[in-house]
């Protein structure tokens, strides 16, 4: 026998202890070969001061094994400690979030019954870069960040998974209608990759308009490639939808590391009551198994998995009266799965790992984009002041900038207030004044240093200065509303 792969594992909080301990039950049983490391992360953590969530040692352990089983943790909502969901998966490089929502028709009630979605989830960046500003008494910033190596990273992961693994089709969900830069890039890169994949289907959907036929007519879809924020929400109502959120599994990949987990939460309501659904976690751990060569297992577990779906052995999230047979706990579910290994699925296609279904592919390579001409050409500075109108703001502003400089525009979030504002505008504390260079079609950081200096002296609060460029001509930078 081959020495057992090691693997880090984490029971976390809430429900987690009890999911993890089914699953390791059914794990132990299915003669996969694993040996664990076990990590203390979570609530228990960052009670003892350990701010990041998890102990030097535990970094050390997923540095060395790479591969990582975890529970749900949970996180607190507008403030204390930072998710470290998010921080795992930024600090190991972890770029792709793989969520299968499938449906289970009928032997788990879903108004779905032929659907089979794979949400492939931005894992790095956008608004879960979790930088934010409060900035004045009344207006808070969050920054949605969007890369070129992010966006090409995970459109390519998914077109390779959409191939590796038999799929047809790879839409992108995106909002470049309103976010025409950040989201704008995203598509652009989607339609760029997508070329290179001419046996592949590739199209595009505004979010919004997605997420409702998602929610409405699922089947229509296969791969969905989208950013970091829309994921983690399509892909809750996704797996919810297939009959309950605690089915679903996930994968994290990265170059090196890679994680399971279920994509539910730590559902702190029904913690310690024994009735929580395993599913999540046992299915990330068929993931797991597949990911790191151990196939066969993976295949036991997954399809003794259906046939018990197909028992009608359910916990208490799926169960239905009239289509269930069994309502059982979290510990019985382990010992059913057991009692079923070696059995497949009579109605439900049996799961088939074969070689060459893969979930990490080495050969990501960053094609990049060749470098353009970048000119500053302006700035905005925004400021905090109370009361007033766009044209107040205007008068007070004007007067303090240099030559070589114009005022253009004054907004307020993100809506023009001067010239011609609208008197129906609602304004709060937060204004943007857009400086340009005038008659010339370049500035310096000097100037933008002598602006921000004289501002200074004035007295006035600049709470963040923005630089605005051109890149070989193209404004690198939105127009205010009504611009
Ligand atoms: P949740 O997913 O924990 O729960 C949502 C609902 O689904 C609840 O009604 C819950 O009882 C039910 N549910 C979830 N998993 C279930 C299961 N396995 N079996 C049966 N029912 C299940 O979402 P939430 O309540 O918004 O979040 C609770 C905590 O979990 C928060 O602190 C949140 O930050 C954290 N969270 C952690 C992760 C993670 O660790 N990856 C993911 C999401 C949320």
């Amino acid at each position: 026998m081959n020495s057992p792969t090691k693997i880090t594992i984490a029971r976390g909080d809430g429900i987690g202890p009890e999911i993890m301990d089914a699953t390791l039950e059914v794990l132990a049983a299915s003669g996969a070969n694993l040996e664990y490391e076990e990590i203390q992360i979570g609530e228990s953590v960052y009670r003892r001061g350990i701010m990041n969530g998890m102990e030097p040692s535990a970094w050390d352990s997923l540095r060395r094994t790479k591969v990582f089983l975890k529970a749900p943790i949970t996180t607190p909502q507008g403030g204390g400690y930072k998710s470290l969901n998010v921080t795992i998966r930024g600090a190991l490089g972890l770029y792709a979030n793989i969520r299968p929502c499938v449906s289970y028709s009928p032997f788990v009630a879903t108004k779905h019954p032929s659907m089979d979605v794979v949400i492939v989830r931005e894992n790095e960046e956008d608004l879960y870069a979790g930088i934010e500003y409060r900035q004045t008494q009344d207006v808070t910033q969050a920054v949605k960040l969007i890369s070129r190596p992010g966006s090409e990273k995970i459109i390519r992961y998914a077109f390779e998974y959409a191939r590796a693994n038999h799929r047809r089709k790879v839409t992108a969900f995106v909002k470049d209608n309103i976010m025409k830069i950040s989201d704008g890039l995203f598509h652009r890169v989607f339609d760029e990759i997508a070329a290179e994949y001419p046996d592949i289907e590739a199209e595009s959907m505004i979010v919004d308009i997605g997420a409702a036929r998602l929610a409405d007519t699922p089947e229509h879809f296969d791969v969905i490639v989208t950013l970091n924020l829309y994921g983690d929400i399509i892909s809750d109502i996704a797996a919810q939808i297939t009959g309950s959120v605690g089915l679903a599994g996930s994968s994290n990949i990265g170059d090196q590391c890679a994680m399971f987990e279920a994509i539910h939460g730590s559902a702190p309501t029904i913690a310690g009551k024994g009735i929580a659904n395993p599913s999540g976690l046992l299915l990330a751990s068929v993931m797991m198994l597949v990911h790191i060569g151990q196939s066969e297992a993976a295949e036991r577990i997954h399809n003794a998995w259906l046939k018990m779906i197909e028992d009608g052995i359910h916990t208490v999230d799926i169960f239905k009266r009239g289509v269930s047979k069994a309502r059982i706990g979290t510990r019985d579910f382990a010992a059913n799965l057991v009692d079923r290994l070696g059995e497949r699925p009579a109605t439900l296609v049996p799961a088939s790992y074969p070689a060459g279904v893969a979930s990490s592919f080495s050969g990501i390579a960053l094609k990049g984009a060749p470098a353009q001409t970048k000119k500053l050409v302006g700035v905005d500075v925004f400021l905090e002041r109370k009361g007033g109108t766009g044209d107040d703001m205007a008068a007070l502003f004007q007067p303090l900038i240099p030559a070589g400089l114009k005022l253009v525009m004054v907004s307020n979030r993100g809506q023009k207030v001067w010239p011609d504002g609208a008197p129906e505008t609602f304004c709060t504390d937060h204004w943007r004044c857009r400086v340009m260079a005038d008659g010339a079609d370049e500035l310096k950081h000097g100037q933008v240093a002598e602006l921000l200096a004289r501002v200074a002296k004035e007295g006035l609060d600049f709470v963040q200065s923005s630089n605005l460029y051109t890149f070989d001509g193209a404004n690198g930078f939105s127009a205010a509303a009504g611009q």
